[in-house]
């Protein structure tokens, strides 16, 4: 039986009985066919593979909004790659030990939370632009990133708290709810009874 190789975990697995993922390449064959490149997953690797998938779906379109906030923020064209290499290092949580950098992934702040903070910290920033004479642009960026970076447990605090406050009161709403629903089926009942006894008195 044919064998092929799992993209997902490397190892090979028979053809028959893996998921095949096809896409188009549109190059074509001389038979005027399609080409298509095929990749194999053992079923549970194709699980993994879509859910892997679909967080870099997320992670780069965070980043893009991020992005796209900062170059408007700091009056830029583009981001320089030292820049992002900062904001990379921001979320995946690399730490620097004895002036070494330890890599991680996707350990640190989510890229959700860093432009919430810059959101944030948007009065705190301008202020700062006012009073101080930054040198080049890598300059002011890497001192509004020290900004964000002693204000991000503030805000994530307080985003938990809001987030909080608003389970509360959505529970509350329910509660009351729930009540308002159970103060009319009484009513309902009362009047079904008055009813009954109305008709009654008429027999
Ligand atoms: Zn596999």
């Amino acid at each position: 039986m044919r064998e092929v190789k799992c993209q997902w975990c490397g190892s090979k697995g028979v053809k028959k009985e893996m998921l095949c993922e096809a896409k188009p390449t549109g190059k074509y064959n001389k038979n005027g066919t399609e080409k298509y490149i095929r990749k194999y997953f053992h079923d549970k690797c194709y699980v993994q593979y879509e859910k892997d998938k679909a967080f870099k779906e997320k992670e780069a379109n965070e980043f893009d909004e991020l992005y796209l906030y900062l170059k408007d923020l700091h009056r830029l064209e583009g981001l320089s790659k030292r820049m992002i290499e900062r904001l990379q290092d921001l979320r995946n949580g690399t730490v620097k030990y004895q002036s070494q950098k330890v890599k991680r992934y996707k350990k640190g702040v989510p890229f959700r939370d860093i432009l919430d903070t810059y959101k944030y910290s948007e009065q705190q920033l301008h202020k700062a632009r006012d009073y101080k004479q930054f040198e080049s642009p890598w300059h002011e960026f890497a001192y509004f990133l020290s900004i964000i970076v002693s204000n991000i447990n503030e805000v994530k605090e307080r985003n938990r708290r809001l987030a909080q406050q608003d389970s509360i009161r959505t529970s509350v709403i329910k509660k009351q709810i729930q009540l308002q629903d159970e103060i009319d089926l009484e009513v309902k009942r009362n009047k079904n009874k008055k009813d009954e006894l109305d008709i009654s008195s008429l027999l």
